[in-house]
């Protein structure tokens, strides 16, 4: 009976079981709001009041022992061990939790869009998966919010700045052939794209020394 009770939020939308994912305000209101999962809902009251709901928490970098790292985005959360039952009153809203996948290919980031690809055990401080892809000569994983290039041979992603690019060029490349590639490869070394290259990192150089 209880996981049919929906709690009915300011406005339009209202949070359902299973696996709803909410923001619920911080009791520091300086602080941005807790994302959580509500696990199941709870009326305590006869009359639907002092409705509580039994959570799981997200936490976001910050929040973790080992603190924001550079390849953590900007909307990553981690999906906690750690469970709490709350007022429904601190609901702020709804709010959407995407795997990793699913929110690279999002059109358009909204202030209510997360993602998550690391459950988080709050009591060691450790994730899982505890090994992620690396990427890039930084061998950093990767971070949505950044952009990359692919090599089109080794197919290895880069950021422009780890290969002495900037944004604005790297976005112009048509072809891209990464450093090891080209240099592995004598065949490749004298063939179009080498030069290619070069010569936008000519472009590059001239437009500083303009600047
Ligand atoms: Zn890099
Ligand atoms: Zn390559």
């Amino acid at each position: 009976l209880l996981a049919q009770i929906s709690v009915d939020l300011i406005g339009s939308s209202s949070v359902r079981l299973p696996g709803d994912c909410v923001l619920m305000r911080a009791s520091d209101t300086s602080k941005p709001p807790y994302v959580a999962r509500v696990e199941a809902i709870e009326a305590a009251g006869s009359r639907g009041t002092n409705v509580r709901v039994r959570v799981r928490w997200y936490y976001r970098p910050e929040e973790s022992m080992g603190g924001r790292r550079p390849f953590h985005g900007a909307k990553e959360v981690f999906l906690s061990d750690h469970y709490d039952v709350q007022s429904a009153d601190t609901i702020e809203g709804k709010c959407n939790v995407h795997s990793f996948r699913s929110y690279t290919k999002l059109d358009s980031v909204n202030a209510e869009d997360f993602f998550c690809r690391f459950e988080y055990k709050s009591a060691t401080g450790s994730f899982v998966p505890d090994r992620i892809a690396v990427f890039c000569k930084c061998e950093m994983p990767y971070n949505p919010d950044d952009l990359m290039i692919q090599c089109e041979e080794c197919s290895d992603w880069f950021h422009p700045s780890c290969i002495g690019m900037t944004i604005k060029d790297a976005k112009k490349l048509e072809h891209f052939f990464c450093q090891s590639c080209t240099a592995e490869n004598g065949k490749m070394a004298e063939n179009s794209h080498e030069a290619t290259a070069q010569s936008e990192e000519k472009q590059v150089e001239s437009k500083r020394r303009r600047r």
